[in-house]
């Protein structure tokens, strides 16, 4: 399903952004099918719709694409997951 972002304590990277909808679930960490690994849940970057795995994953390619590119915002990929959060600011946006 396709939802708008919502902000409910937007910092100051959340008028930057311009991914404005996000499809719940997303369909796959792009980056763990190259490597032929896996994946606990996935984000997507608000700056370019990249989908990448979580923390709890092995290869935490959604954090690696903030540290690559300084993308501030992901959100939940997952089904009922709502929140999005600022890499720079270290918290729930
Ligand atoms: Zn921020
Ligand atoms: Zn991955
Ligand atoms: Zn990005």
């Amino acid at each position: 399903m396709s939802l708008s972002v919502h902000f409910g304590q937007p910092c100051s990277h959340a008028a930057q952004v311009k991914v404005r909808t996000v499809t719940r679930p997303a369909p796959a960490c792009e980056e763990c099918l190259k490597l032929g690994s896996h994946w606990v849940h996935l984000r997507e970057c608000l700056t370019c719709g990249h989908v990448g795995c979580c923390d709890s994953s092995p290869n935490r390619h959604a954090t690696q694409h903030f540290l690559a590119t300084q993308h501030p915002i992901i959100t939940s990929a997952e089904p009922g997951e709502t929140w999005a959060f600022c890499y720079v600011d270290q918290r729930i946006v």
